[in-house]
């Protein structure tokens, strides 16, 4: 059974191919700058790298590219042995709740639903729409980032506003990262060996969040109506007061979407520090004394900090906290800070174990109150075994 996982962007596809006999990955890459001069892919299998320039025009020239080399360099014999595709979709407001058999209904929801990603659901529609093009008798489901949080009761998603923007427009609380979240949580699953406990998942990348679950269903995430609330993250400031917001549109004479954008692009680390987005530039600098890099760092582990006392709460206790992506799997420093301010809650880390990296490792001592680990996320298999249960395979 082989199953390929699609990541669709406005200009660019990364895949995956999985063998879901062992779920073992075949081939993975990427196809850059769709529709864009200067088109370029990388497909790495076998312990090799084949890059290539060529002009893309469109999502179906990245797609049938990617067939003819996966067949061309012998990493599957046939376009037969691709049983299913399986697609991360951004945006299914409060309709999915779940994976699902893509069909011309879930298409036409996407398109409908694109004022709520404007970037995100119109790529994922031109990826979809390449592979029926091209394997237009192979099964595709979709994988939406907003449905494990659907679980959340409407105290937590409704936000105190009027409540016609909610009744109206739809403004609510949506939540992203679930397939990652949804993986950590199953991973849990099985090291705890039981379905009933209270974890909370800390997805830190260069965009981040933290989710509260309990007995394996969200009761809250700190990403919002869009990704740009919750923890401080690279370029996205997370929470700050609205009203800053048409402050600054006065003193700059920027319109509301120019300031939005500065808040998703220009803020979080980068914006405090002005020097980077990356976690391990800015570490690199906080050994210099860089001041605000310091004052970005700090901030950012507050942030995180907060959340997570929060949830503390919300739970009623924790059985188990548990960091992954870029940040949270490989920046021990970052790991070692937020659990140092955790301390009164009885959590003690070994630090020996905080260094280890790529692997599932507990870092928190026996003693701890609460268990700590680093699970690395992997959201393309979530989205090939999705795709491998709906097509029934
Ligand atoms: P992601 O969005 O999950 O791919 O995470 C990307 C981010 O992870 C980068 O912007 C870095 O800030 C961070 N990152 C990756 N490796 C490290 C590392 N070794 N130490 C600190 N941060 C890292």
């Amino acid at each position: 059974m082989k199953i390929i996982s699609i990541n669709a962007g406005s200009s660019s596809l990364k895949f995956s191919l999985f063998d879901m006999r062992n779920e073992s990955v075949i081939a993975s890459g990427v196809f850059e700058r769709i529709g864009i001069e200067g088109g370029k892919y990388s497909i790495k299998y076998n312990g090799e790298k084949l890059q290539c320039e060529v002009n893309l025009d469109t999502h179906t020239d990245a797609v049938e590219i990617l067939l003819d080399k996966l067949v061309e360099l012998r990493i599957i014999r046939s376009l037969n042995e691709i049983d299913g595709v399986g697609h991360r979709l951004v945006h299914g407001k409060d309709k999915y709740k779940e994976s699902v058999v893509i069909t011309d209904e879930v298409i036409h929801d996407l398109d409908n639903f694109r004022e709520f990603a404007p970037l995100h659901n119109p790529a994922n529609i031109l990826g979809i729409e390449a592979f029926r093009k091209v394997l237009p008798s192979v099964k595709m489901v979709g994988v939406f980032d907003t449905a494990f949080h659907q679980t959340m009761n409407e105290e937590a998603y409704m936000y105190p506003v009027p409540y016609s923007w909610y009744s109206d427009y739809g403004v609510r609380k949506y939540g992203f990262h679930g397939t990652s979240h949804r993986y950590i949580t199953e991973v849990m699953k099985g090291i705890l060996g039981k379905d009933n406990f209270r974890l909370i998942s800390c997805h830190i990348g260069n965009g981040g969040s933290i989710t509260a679950i309990k007995d394996g269903k969200c009761v809250d995430t700190t990403m919002g109506f869009t990704p740009l609330s919750g923890i401080m993250m690279g370029t996205r400031s997370g929470d700050i007061d609205p009203s800053i917001i048409p402050y600054v549109m006065e003193k700059e004479g920027k319109n509301a979407s120019e300031v939005v954008d500065d808040l998703n692009k220009k803020s979080g680390l980068l914006g405090m520090s002005s020097y980077s987005n990356d976690m391990r530039d800015i570490l690199e600098e906080c050994e210099k004394q860089n001041e605000r890099c310091l004052l970005a760092k700090v901030k950012y582990v507050r942030r995180v900090v907060d959340y997570i006392a929060q949830y503390y709460v919300l739970l009623g206790g924790v059985d188990a906290i548990c960091f992954t992506a870029g940040v949270g799997e490989n920046s021990a420093p970052f790991r070692r800070e937020v659990c140092e301010k955790l301390a009164c809650l009885g959590i003690k880390i070994d630090l020996d174990l905080n260094n280890k990296r790529g692997e599932v490792t507990k870092i928190s001592t026996d003693d701890s109150l609460i268990s700590v680990y680093v699970v690395p996320t992997d959201e393309e298999l979530m989205i090939a075994r999705d795709t491998l249960r709906l097509i029934g395979g």
